[in-house]
């Protein structure tokens, strides 16, 4: 993305130093325009310490069409930004900043230190360097614009800033303990902004049935979890997934709740294939022969076989069967049962956990009133927006961090555009 004319007048103003804050900031201020950048948080870019489990998982080294595919919300909004600053600009942006990367499994790409504190200084710098201010403890309550398009940003504390321009890139509301906890959503509906119901996406399951969670802690993986509505497949995936407290979540479970978040759970059904590799004649076949060649040893003591240990115990209940019950008194119904269940365990969703313990917000400022080409609202001269305060999500992989950085690097040019 190329950084064009110098607007040395403009001043810009930009809630929030996450990824597309700090990204932003990067951009208006190489663009010439004084930066000033606010975070009521008492460091820079608190939510990437998090991502990819400390590793953070920076972006997906694919090409904006292969991207699109992964974004669950509002793809064409992300065209422009995306063409302007990709997957590979975000990389050639921290090697440049001396941060260098590795690809991994699904093409994600992480830091090959594998410390996000590496991504949050390179962020942090460039844009220090490039020309921003950045504000800590500093957390604006309010933005108003005055008759001549000026705005003034009330700041805590008593202080007020103003500028020509304000990028609101203040996050959603999943982790409010990184800092987002919604704020620009209120700060942009005095502007009559409409703001889509936030949910969360990427959220662990609550199931009704009571077993999973005498499971807690227990991971599977190399499982099928499948998801159907009515007769049609909407989600079907190999990965591993866990139990919790209150139902199960891991990769597989968050994926398959960006396929379900915010909609209907009636007429879903959710089941999860514990023997994939296994056709249903397989494993009636395995079944068989474990039974015959063990007539004389009880059902608890085959199940281990076929099943991690707390699973294996927990089985015959659920099939209605007697553990203790000796393989060869097992009937050919039962045999089948047990194959039947293996390959088609069922859980029914009774909810998903709070937006709070989402990885992302699904809704947010909706993107109709925002100019997709320059980020800048289409109800508020000088106001832009970027990052998951806008209504956009994405599947894991790294695609959320890119749309952060893409939408920011965009909002960040245009705002500092003397034309916009
Ligand atoms: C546990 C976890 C792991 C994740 N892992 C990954 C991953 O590996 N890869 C990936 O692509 N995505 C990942 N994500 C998602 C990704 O982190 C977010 O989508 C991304 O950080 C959003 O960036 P943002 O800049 O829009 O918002 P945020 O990162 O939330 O930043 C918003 C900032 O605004 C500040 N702020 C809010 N209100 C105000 C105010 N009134 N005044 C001043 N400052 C304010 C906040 O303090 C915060 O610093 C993960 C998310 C979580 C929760």
């Amino acid at each position: 993305m190329f950084i064009s004319e110098k607007s040395k007048n403009k001043k810009t103003v930009i809630i929030g130093a996450g990824a597309s804050g700090l990204m932003a900031a990067y951009f208006s201020a190489a663009s010439g325009a004084e930066t000033i950048v606010l975070d009521k948080n008492e460091k820079t870019g608190k939510k990437i310490y998090i991502t990819g489990k400390g590793r953070c998982n920076v972006t997906n080294e694919c090409d904006c069409d292969e991207f699109m595919r992964h974004v669950t919300r509002n793809p064409r909004f992300l065209y422009a930004a995306l063409s302007n600053f990709s997957p590979a600009d975000t990389m050639a942006f921290f090697e440049e900043s001396g941060v260098m990367l590795k690809t991994e499994r699904g093409r994600r790409v992480f830091p090959q230190s594998d410390h996000s504190s590496d991504i949050i200084r390179a962020l942090t710098e460039r844009a220090q360097r490039a020309g921003a201010r950045i504000m800590l403890r500093a957390e604006a309550e309010s933005v108003r614009q005055d008759e001549s398009g000026r705005f003034t940003i009330a700041v805590s504390g008593g202080g007020s800033i103003d500028a020509d321009a304000v990028i609101i890139a203040s996050g959603g509301l999943s982790y409010p303990a990184t800092g987002s906890t919604g704020d620009g959503y209120r700060i942009v509906e005095s502007f009559s902004h409409t703001i889509v119901t936030p949910v969360g996406s990427l959220v662990p399951i609550i199931t009704k049935e009571e077993w999973p969670k005498a499971l807690q802690g227990l991971s599977l993986k190399n499982v099928t979890l499948n998801v159907k509505r009515g007769k049609k497949t909407i989600f079907s995936e190999l990965g591993e997934m866990l139990f919790t407290h209150f139902g199960i979540s891991g990769p597989l479970v968050l994926e398959a709740s960006s396929a379900l978040a915010g909609g209907d759970t009636d007429n879903l059904s959710v089941y999860i294939d514990l023997k994939p590799a296994l056709t249903p004649e397989q494993l009636d076949a395995r079944l068989s022969r474990e039974i015959a060649e063990n007539p004389r040893r009880q059902l608890d003591n085959i199940l281990p076989s076929l099943l991690p240990s707390r699973l294996a115990e927990l089985f015959p209940t659920l099939l209605g069967l007697d553990g203790s019950v000796k393989a060869g008194q097992i009937t050919r119904e039962d045999r089948l049962r047990i194959g039947e269940l293996l390959k088609r365990l069922p859980i029914t969703i009774d909810g998903f956990r709070p937006v709070e313990e989402a990885i992302v917000t699904r809704g947010g400022v909706s993107v109709k009133e925002v100019d997709s080409s320059t980020m800048q609202s289409k109800l508020v001269r000088g106001l832009y927006f970027s990052g998951e305060v806008l209504d956009l999500d994405a599947h894991t992989g790294g695609y959320n961090l890119q749309i952060a950085f893409s939408t920011g690097a965009l909002a960040g040019k245009s705002a500092a555009s003397p034309a916009d």
